[in-house]
């Protein structure tokens, strides 16, 4: 079986009924998003560490550093193992869509903040090179907590000044209400009702974003208030490096359709939710949870689905 923030949920409860789990995934450590996502100052990486003890003691083996696809096919899992559990997460950034956003000193929030915590751990991983902010004029695009992240990571590297924009009012932010606060006290400057509209570069760098001013309207789908656009409100932040954190959708494997799991609309696995094999996808010695299945969630929540998920191959196996 495959894969961590979910998978160790899934991992757990196995080896707890007696099934010898492995677990895959491409990263050096355990923990997904936990580890490499999620800022040192909001969880030491220490706990991940005496969790991967307290597991290997369980009996639960780690294949780390390997890619499934690339360094060992899916089809081998599926011959070697009795059944698969899959909880690969989301990883596709959404971009902007806006004017130079190719422009040198544009960042990606998360391959940003991987490679930050790479260096931080002593390690490194070309595709998330680590980028130090350091006296830099700092714009973060986004208001969740991706983003607050990113905003307390540009501080703890020494960067000039950190300016969050964000496209609707504080009461409507996505993120959790302590870590603006966090970031506050650290010095963060929060622009509110500021939508960005384009950004300026100069030979190929940015040097500023445009943004109008906004004001809150009716409640959308999501129950959060619409940012509509003032008129004529145009004004141009400056700023030597823009991080764009406006969220992650789904990354589905090249190698999905091959094995007959099949993907939504938005591209996530398709997993039963409530039946005797709870989380069983389309392939029915293949399980899924986590990010993958639901969306870009809560680490709670991808450690139950995995949970759920392990009751469900437990009864699949039966
Ligand atoms: C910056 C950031 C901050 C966050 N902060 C919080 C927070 O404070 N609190 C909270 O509850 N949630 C937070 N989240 C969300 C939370 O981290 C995720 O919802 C959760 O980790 C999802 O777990 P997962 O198992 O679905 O995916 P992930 O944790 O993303 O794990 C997926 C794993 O699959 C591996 N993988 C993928 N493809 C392959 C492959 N082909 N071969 C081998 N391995 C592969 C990856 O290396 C990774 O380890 C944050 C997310 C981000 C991005």
């Amino acid at each position: 079986m495959v894969l961590a923030t979910a998978g160790l949920g899934c991992a757990d409860i196995l080896a707890r009924n007696g099934v010898q789990a492995v677990v895959y995934d491409k990263y050096p450590q355990i923990g997904g998003l936990l580890t490499y996502g999620i800022p040192s100052f909001k969880l030491d990486k220490d706990v991940m560490a005496t969790r991967r003890s307290v597991l290997e003691g369980m009996g639960i083996q780690f294949k780390m550093g390997v890619t499934v696809g690339k360094d060992v096919s899916f089809q081998s899992l599926l011959d070697e193992y009795d059944s698969v559990f899959l909880g690969m997460g989301t990883y596709t950034a959404m971009k902007a869509k806006l004017p130079n956003e190719d422009a040198q000193g544009v960042i990606q929030a998360l391959p940003y903040l991987i490679g930050n915590t790479h260096h931080l751990m002593g390690t490194q991983d070309d595709s998330t090179p680590y980028l130090s902010l350091e006296g830099k004029n700092v714009v973060v695009l986004g208001g969740g907590d991706t983003a607050m992240d990113c905003v307390r990571t540009a501080v703890r590297q020494g960067a000039k000044s950190v300016t969050c924009a964000y496209r609707r009012d504080e009461a409507n932010m996505p993120g959790s209400r302590r870590e603006v606060q966090n970031a506050r006290e650290e010095g963060v400057n929060f622009l509110f009702n500021r939508q960005p509209v384009a950004i300026k570069a100069e030979n190929g760098v940015v040097v500023g974003i445009e943004c109008v001013e906004t004001q809150m309207g009716e409640a959308d789908t999501s129950g959060r208030q619409r940012a509509e656009v003032i008129a004529g409100s145009e004004q141009v932040l400056e700023t030597d490096a823009l991080i764009i954190a406006f969220g992650f959708q789904a990354s589905p494997a090249p190698w999905f359709s091959d094995f007959g799991i099949e993907t939504n609309e938005w591209d996530l696995v398709k997993a039963t939710k409530v039946d005797d094999n709870p989380f069983q996808t389309t392939n029915p010695k293949v399980f899924a949870g986590g990010d993958m299945v639901r969306g870009s969630d809560l680490v709670v929540t991808a450690i139950a689905e995995g949970r759920d998920a392990a009751m469900g191959i437990l009864n699949y196996l039966d």
